[in-house]
């Protein structure tokens, strides 16, 4: 599957700014591959939910990725709907 996240591999900035590098920055989630990695699920519709789900509660991502004991910038990759294929699955949202 074509990386979702990306262009090729890179990513560019939604609106032009000055310093943002014009051959764009690697992409974190297929690490400029341009293919969507097996161990990356993509499900924006439950990344969805879970961001959702959280900001009904008023708790930040900082907040909320201590409580899963998980880093902030995997939660946000996971409310972006990547999902690393550990044990992320809908049943775990309610931990
Ligand atoms: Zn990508």
């Amino acid at each position: 599957m074509k990386c979702p996240n990306c262009k090729k591999g890179r990513l560019f900035s939604a609106i032009p700014h000055k310093t943002f590098p014009t051959n764009g920055l690697l992409c974190d989630i297929c690490s400029g591959s341009g293919k969507l990695p097996d161990y990356i699920s993509y499900d924006p519709i439950l990344g969805d939910i879970w961001k959702g789900s959280r900001i009904s509660k008023g708790i930040t991502l900082r907040e909320q990725s201590k409580l899963l004991k998980m880093s902030p910038s995997k939660l946000s990759k996971m409310e972006r709907g990547y999902f690393y294929n550990e044990n992320m699955t809908i049943n775990w949202r309610d931990k």
